[in-house]
């Protein structure tokens, strides 16, 4: 439980996190709130020799609205995501997903830019990131850089960053006026990773679902954005036999290990379970 030696640097920009990053090569990372890094180290399933704390870059914090878009800065904390008006009045589901992240002690300094650039497919919000659309911005050796969150995850911890790359923010388009949402995780017990996790945001035309996106955690080794299911619901009335289908296609492209969160059949049906009551109450939410 004690991890290896390492050195420590603190910058106080991005553009000086970056020539430290690049300086000192593969054997150094991102420190963000250290909640899946540090733990990893204790492990020595990580073991950095330079730790590069993002802590005292000011420009990475904060909330914002720019034209039809959120702005969350990396370095915003989970706990902050739950407090905000903002998000809260525009894209609900950040805050109902934040409040499923472990515990108020982890969310008090688990960043948005750690959990989305960790690469855990157990992580909540980069399914509902994938789910909304989002676009996370990064600045390398290269200069600036984009990534839909949708083509970011590679495999399990395998992401579109390169080495020394820092995600500074993540770039959220508005959902459509009076949208529905809800992120519904089944865990073991309050403070767990998700056995299974799903994320629905949708509008509504009449009765009818005018758009839908659906997002799943932890059921593959990235977290998935379910395009085809959400394609069969558009038009529907959320009506049995279609949501069946919806749920067929969501369920068919998991492939989870069978672990301790349970046989892996068993999570492709939770799977399930979590979109078809992430259905339900997200058309509820809709106006
Ligand atoms: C007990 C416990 C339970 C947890 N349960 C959950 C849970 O239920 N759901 C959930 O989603 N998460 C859970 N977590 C993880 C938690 O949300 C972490 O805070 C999060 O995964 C990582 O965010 P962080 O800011 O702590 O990043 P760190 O741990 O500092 O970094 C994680 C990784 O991302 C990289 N990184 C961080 N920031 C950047 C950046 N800006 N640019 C480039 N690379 C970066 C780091 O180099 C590192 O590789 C849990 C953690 C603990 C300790």
């Amino acid at each position: 439980m004690i991890p290896g030696a390492f050195a420590y640097h603190r910058p106080k920009s991005v553009s000086e996190a970056v020539a430290m990053l690049a300086d000192l090569g593969e054997d150094a990372r991102a420190l963000a709130g250290g909640h899946s890094l540090i733990p990893m180290m204790k492990l020595r399933l990580a073991a950095p020799e330079h730790l590069v704390d993002l802590g005292g870059i000011a420009d990475l914090k904060g909330i914002r609205e720019e034209g039809s878009d959120i702005v969350i800065g990396a370095m915003t904390t989970q706990h902050e995501l739950i407090g905000s008006d903002l998000l809260a009045a525009k894209v609900p589901i950040i805050r109902q997903t934040s409040l499923l992240i472990a515990d108020p002690q982890v969310r008090y300094v688990g960043t948005i830019g750690g959990n989305v650039a960790n690469g855990d497919p157990g992580n909540d919000l980069p399914a509902v990131m994938m789910c909304l659309n989002a676009v996370y911005q990064a600045h390398g050796k290269g200069g600036l850089k984009r990534f839909a969150a949708r083509d970011f995850y590679r495999s399990a911890f395998v992401t579109a960053l390169a080495p020394g790359d820092v995600l500074t923010a993540v770039r959220i388009p508005v959902p459509g006026a009076g949208h529905g949402a809800a992120y519904e995780k089944l865990k073991r017990k309050i403070g767990d990773y998700a056995t299974a996790a799903a994320a629905v945001v949708l509008t509504l035309n009449g009765d009818r679902v005018a758009t839908c996106s659906i997002g799943l955690t932890n059921v593959a080794d990235t977290p998935l954005w379910a395009e085809e299911a959400g394609k069969i619901l558009i038009g529907s009335t959320l009506d049995g036999a279609t949501v069946k289908k919806a749920i067929a296609a969501a369920e068919a492209i998991t492939s989870p290990a069978s672990d301790n969160h349970g046989p892996a059949a068993y999570r492709t049906k939770m799977a399930g379970v979590m979109l078809s009551r992430a259905l339900v109450r997200a058309k509820a939410r809709a106006k």
